[in-house]
């Protein structure tokens, strides 16, 4: 009987709301709706977390914090520096969107270090045809420039990576717009030995000489 099949079909509409199958489809359902509109619906990254890297190419973020797709946010720049749009994006985050933990990720062998402040400084104001104090930092606000404050600050440049990465670890855990309640952590990835290691920790040469 054709009408019979059709009832014990579970994609039936006449099936049962409790059937196991139904179950499933609205769990997938619901899972979807939940990624689409995550941030509409306050829905932090599952491990309320954001992380902070250099740009550098050798760097496998997601693969060296085992980090999935929906884990964390992640923001890139020129050598995982602290600046002014990484505290604006982490300022949001973890005042709005429930992260409660920043890692910083800086690496050896980054490009900040692969050159002298002047050089980078002549490179630039080559770059702009001249001064570069009035050059406008960011094109909403175009009012918004260096002055008087140093353009090595604001490159960024690097002469010891670890000691860099606890700096910026020290910038976020006492800027006034991230609670102190937010973990903040930094780490060094060795490009030579594809690992993470505490700032200050080079376990390779500690163990490598006599006691
Ligand atoms: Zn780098």
């Amino acid at each position: 009987m054709l009408s019979a099949l059709f009832h014990e079909h579970p994609l039936s509409p006449m099936a049962h709301d409790d059937d196991p199958h139904y179950r499933i489809l609205e769990t997938n359902a619901d899972a979807r709706d939940d990624w689409a509109r995550r941030r509409r619906k306050g829905i932090p990254t599952d491990k309320n977390l954001l992380v902070i890297a250099c740009m550098d190419e050798r760097i496998p973020v997601e693969q060296a914090l085992g980090l999935e797709l929906g884990d964390a946010q992640i923001y890139r720049n020129a050598g995982g520096k602290v600046t002014d749009d990484v505290i604006r994006s982490a300022a949001l985050t973890v005042n709005f969107f429930d992260t409660r933990e920043i890692i910083v990720i800086n690496h050896t062998d980054c490009g900040m270090m692969s050159a002298s402040d002047e050089a980078v400084l002549e490179g630039l104001e080559q770059a702009a045809g001249g001064p570069l104090e009035d050059v406008p930092l960011n094109p909403a606000i175009p009012e918004l420039n260096l002055g008087d404050a140093s353009l090595a600050d604001w490159v960024y440049m690097t002469d010891d990576i670890d000691q860099a990465c606890q700096e910026q670890v020290g910038h976020l855990r006492e800027h006034p717009l991230i609670p102190d309640s937010v973990d903040v952590h930094g780490y060094v990835y060795e490009v030579e030995s594809g690992e993470l290691r505490r700032p200050g920790e080079r376990i390779g040469e500690d163990i490598s000489e006599r006691l």
